[in-house]
This record gives structure tokens, C-alpha cells and sequence, in this order.
């Protein structure tokens, strides 16, 4: 296992000084969360995340050792193996993929596909170090996802990832994971500090958690989300597709 640098944590970088990655799995399917959903794409998955969220359901990719040590050329090798003709993207999930900017880089360049990185949006300096991205779907962490560990340089963080992106242009939406359990306030404190710090446009996705049976008596909030995220920003509700029709 080669060694992860860790400068700290908020603001700041972490990175690999080389262009090796923990790589979890390489596979193809149909997006199943946000504004792609329903594409055919090919997700690389890292391990490693700098977050540890309670309703994380890649919990197996929160540690780097899960993760086997590959090459850019060995991942763009088993991209080439499993591409079809309906599939132009390149999802880089996780984990947190942004630990990794080195490492994309480099495979972006050697590749025609589109890259969608899909991040919690906590490190800047590394997002802003990466120079190829297409999409970026970034997420807006809530305190009842970090149990206790939330602070709110995390918001502030996702916040000026999402400045850096705007001002380079680099199309980006938000994604907000709500709990049964989440209350309309935060959702308040949240949209509202977005809306005052926010330099450009961008749309919001509030993804109810999985299972979805969990919202059956619940669609009041989920409504009542988003007449309070549409007074500000494009809404949509989305839960995840690859969970309901039960896919990878
Ligand atoms: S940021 Fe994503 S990968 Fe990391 S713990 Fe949270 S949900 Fe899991």
C-alpha cells in the first residue's frame, strides 16, 4: 500500500504522491442518482473518503485498504474491456474520488469519455486542482449525516468547491441526501447560507435515503423540501433508481 499524505484535513489537500489509486471496482450500469439518471456510464470506484456519514451505503470504501493499488493504464484497460456503444461517461465515485486529483488527471487525459466526478465537495484545493471535468455532482452534507462529527466548515468547504467550479464554468448540481428524520430548519440554514455564498447557478437534487418504502407516510417533507430549496434554486426530488429496480 503505497502512502496517503494527509495535509490537514479543512481546508487543505490530501493527495497520493504518486499515480497509483486504491480502486475498489471498475463496472458499467445505469446512473441511479441525480440529474444523469437512467445513463449508461462506467463508475470507478476509489476507496478512501475523508468523511464517515451514517447513511453511507458504500461503507466498504471508506477505507483505503479496501481498495486494490492500480495504475492509470491498468483502469483505462478495464475501461476499454467493459465500454459499450451506449455509454460515453466516466463516473469517478467512491469513497471520496477527490482524494485522488493526481490520478484523474492523468487518466483524463487519456481518455475521449466524459468525466463526472462525483464528490462531497469537502476538499477544495483538490477539486480546483483537477483539470478535466465535464460534470460534477457535488454533495451537500446536513449534521444528521455525520453524527456528531458535522462542523460547519464542511458547508463552507462544498461551498467554495462550488464557487471554483461556477467560475471556471464547469456545469455542477447539488444533491442533498434527506433523512426521515431531517427537519425543515436545517434545510432553511442550509439553502439560505447557499443562496447568500453562491456566485452562480445550479440545481438542487434533495434524494430521499433508501429504502424508499422508509417515506411512505412521509411525502408531506418531501414536498415541503422542496417549496423551501424552489424559492431559490432549481428542485428536484430523485431517490435512487439502481436501489428500486435493484442493480448495481
Ligand atoms: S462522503 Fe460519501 S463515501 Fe464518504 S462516507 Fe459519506 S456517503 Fe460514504
Amino acid at each position: 500500500m503505497k502512502e496517503l499524505v494527509r495535509e490537514p484535513c479543512l481546508p487543505g489537500k490530501w493527495i497520493m504522491k504518486n499515480i497509483d489509486a486504491p480502486i475498489i471496482e471498475i463496472f458499467s450500469t445505469f446512473q441511479g442518482e441525480g440529474s444523469f439518471i437512467g445513463q449508461r456510464q462506467i463508475f470507478v470506484r476509489f476507496a478512501g473518503c475523508n468523511l464517515n456519514c451514517s447513511y453511507c451505503d458504500t461503507n466498504n470504501s471508506k477505507s483505503i485498504k479496501s481498495g486494490k493499488m492500480m495504475s492509470v493504464d491498468d483502469v483505462l484497460a478495464e475501461i476499454d474491456k467493459i465500454k459499450t456503444p451506449d455509454c460515453d461517461t466516466l463516473s469517478f465515485t467512491g469513497g471520496e474520488p477527490s482524494l485522488y486529483p493526481e490520478f484523474i488527471n492523468q487518466l483524463a487525459s487519456k481518455t475521449n469519455l466524459k468525466i463526472l466526478l462525483e464528490s462531497n465537495g469537502t476538499l477544495p484545493d483538490n477539486i480546483d486542482s483537477m483539470e478535466r471535468l465535464d460534470i460534477v455532482s457535488m454533495d451537500i452534507k446536513l449534521p444528521e449525516h455525520l453524527d456528531g462529527q458535522y462542523s460547519e466548515r464542511f458547508l463552507d468547504n462544498e461551498i467554495q468547491s462550488l464557487n471554483l467550479l461556477i467560475e471556471k464554468s464547469i456545469p455542477v448540481y447539488c444533491k442533498i441526501v434527506v433523512l426521515p428524520t431531517t427537519e425543515t430548519n436545517t434545510i432553511k440554514k442550509v439553502i439560505e447560507k447557499l443562496k447568500d455564498k453562491t456566485v452562480g447557478d445550479f440545481k438542487i437534487i434533495i434524494q430521499p435515503s433508501s429504502p424508499i418504502e422508509k417515506w411512505k407516510n412521509l411525502n408531506s417533507k418531501l414536498f415541503k423540501f422542496s417549496e423551501i430549496i424552489g424559492k431559490d434554486f432549481d428542485v428536484y426530488v430523485i431517490p435512487q433508481m439502481h436501489k428500486i429496480l435493484n442493480i448495481r
